[in-house]
């Protein structure tokens, strides 16, 4: 028997209109490219991505279109976030520093007909336009007095491409699960893979992650995730849904500009991968400022050291959210906020369960298998390949032929898990990453926050480098707080109470800075290309 309630096929505009109905007044805050701060509100957000839908439409764009942003996040990347998927067009999002070569693969696969780009990404596109076969069209993002001088193909500034647009324009009813937007993995091995999100996709997402992270109506919060990351993490839609204050930094992320940001506009709730915190974190302690404001902040992206939460939790009285997701799952899998037991925990007891990656929240499955697939048992000790399904996440990569899932729906994240008998998920490593030692697994994210722990250690990566004997071992590479060398005997001591005798690395490297990914992360395919035999030319095996 069918239910009798109403059909649904939604369009991500219906949210913005939400928001100018019923939370007209609430700010929208960016820091633009010169520095300055603009203020506007939902009101004015949707009036202008009406107008931009209606400018698409008037130019000859269509439904199913592919129309991408190589933007910051500022009020005007929301407005396309609404003003291009609303009108039935798909928002690719583009990230800024991807590789020249990646880029013009992404574009050219997704077939992107028109590029918002930011005025400073200008000359990005400039290098490439030759080769970008699809783009008919490139819209600067600033206003006619600001146009840069460029030789993009039909350029225009994106506030004359909007100024006749109709403030009026009525939001097309759209396809059940049209296409809404498009991101690309951030892959290290093989062409990025495209996650065509839907209309339906992204209202669940974004409801669901409402109910997951102590997110109040009054919240105001600082978005650092980029808009070109898994669609920021959601917060463009459910930020707009539950009329919460949304400050974007644009092109600043340093320490200083941010602390500055979170304080003058009252910043309660922070999202961002951990690398920004640290340097936010090494403002605050080397200028004697607390985060007032701040009660909570989402962490995730790559996984949360002990240092990190002790400072957060210590020094500035802030919870953290430690969250665990990725592109393919739009991005929210799991996520870590206080319980009722947690309150008569000692602060040691409870940092040991904040550091885990979460519980799933409410839509996503998860399951971890062994090699040939048999499911694990929930003891905290079983580790392996964690499978997760749900109605946002992927069935089928961009354009390919065949599903990304097994035949009862579960998509291998690629990470190696445990869960436990409460049911926190714990990340112990990427499946690439995990360092297989004498037919033991060594992980990689274990001996980094074990390292990082060390009061002179500013950033470390634990790599598995061939050995001759024991098929792989861990070679740590250290960032000092000073760029300076130090005792390598006093690090192996550190981390010699911290865990099992057979983990220690073999060797220590100390870099000045380690690669770090368009994202943020760790890129340590490169340091395990460029030491890759180190310990097979017997250096020190
Ligand atoms: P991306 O698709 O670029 O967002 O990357 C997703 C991957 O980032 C996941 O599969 C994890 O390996 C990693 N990741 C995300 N969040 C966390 C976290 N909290 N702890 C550890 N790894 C994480």
């Amino acid at each position: 028997m069918i239910g009798d309630m109403q059909k649904w096929s939604p369009n991500v505009a219906s949210i913005i209109e939400h928001a100018k109905q019923f939370h007209p007044e609430t700010e929208v805050i960016s820091r633009m490219v010169s520095g300055d701060i603009h203020r506007t509100n939902y009101d004015e957000v949707c009036i202008r991505s009406r107008k931009l839908a209606s400018a698409l439409v008037k130019d000859g764009y269509k439904e199913g279109d592919v129309i991408a942003t190589l933007a910051l996040n500022t009020y005007r990347h929301l407005e396309m976030y609404y003003g291009i998927s609303g009108m039935g067009a798909v928002t690719h999002t583009l990230n800024f520093r991807l590789h020249p070569e990646q880029a013009v693969y992404i574009i050219n696969h997704a077939e992107d007909k028109i590029i918002f780009v930011e005025a400073p990404f200008v000359p990005i596109l400039e290098a490439l336009k030759d080769q970008l076969n699809t783009v008919e069209k490139y819209i600067i993002l600033c206003d006619q007095s600001e146009m840069p001088d460029t030789q993009l193909k039909n350029a225009i500034s994106y506030e004359s491409y909007i100024e006749d647009g109709d403030e009026n324009y009525e939001w097309p009813q759209l396809k059940d699960d049209a296409a809404c937007a498009l991101c690309y993995t951030s892959g290290t091995t093989g062409n990025p893979k495209g996650v065509l999100y839907s209309h339906k996709s992204n209202i669940l997402h974004a409801q669901a992650s409402l109910t997951a992270m102590l997110i109040k109506p009054s919240d105001s919060i600082l978005m650092v995730v980029p808009l070109f990351h898994v669609l920021a993490w959601g917060i463009p839609y459910y930020g707009p849904m539950f009329g919460l204050k949304l400050v974007m930094p644009g092109m600043q992320m340093e320490g200083e500009p941010l602390f500055d940001l979170i304080d003058r506009e009252d910043v309660s709730l922070a999202f961002g991968v951990p690398t920004i915190w640290m340097g936010l974190l090494a403002y605050c302690r080397e200028n004697n400022k607390i985060l007032s404001s701040v009660k909570n902040t989402i962490i995730g992206g790559s996984a949360l050291s002990l240092s990190t939460l002790q400072e957060f939790d210590e020094v500035h009285d802030v919870n953290v959210i430690h969250a665990w997701g990725m592109t393919e799952m739009s991005p929210l899998g799991t996520t870590n906020v206080p319980t009722l037991e947690m309150e008569s925990m000692s602060k040691e007891e409870k940092y040991a369960i904040q550091l885990k990656q979460g519980k799933p929240i409410y839509g996503v499955e998860l399951k971890v298998v062994d090699d040939a697939g048999n499911d694990l048992p929930h003891d905290g000790e079983s580790q392996g390949h964690l499978l997760v399904r749900g109605p946002w996440i992927l069935q089928k990569y961009f354009k390919a032929e065949n599903d990304a899932v097994d035949k009862d729906g579960w998509f291998d994240t690629g990470d190696i898990s445990v869960l436990d008998q409460d049911g926190y998920m714990t990340i112990k490593d990427r499946a690439k990453d995990v360092i297989k030692s004498g037919g033991e697994w060594i992980s990689s994210i274990d001996l980094e926050n074990a390292a990082f722990g060390h009061p002179e250690v500013a950033e470390a990566c634990v790599v598995g480098i061939p050995h001759p004997k024991w098929d792989e071992r861990p070679m740590l590479f250290i960032v000092t707080n000073t760029g300076e060398e130090i005792d390598k005997q006093s690090i192996l001591d550190f981390l010699a109470s911290k865990v099992a005798k057979w983990w220690l690395p073999d060797e220590i490297i100390f870099l000045k800075e380690l690669p770090h990914g368009a994202t943020g992360k760790l890129q340590k395919f490169e340091l395990r290309d460029e030491y890759t035999n180190y310990y097979m030319e017997n250096k020190n095996a």
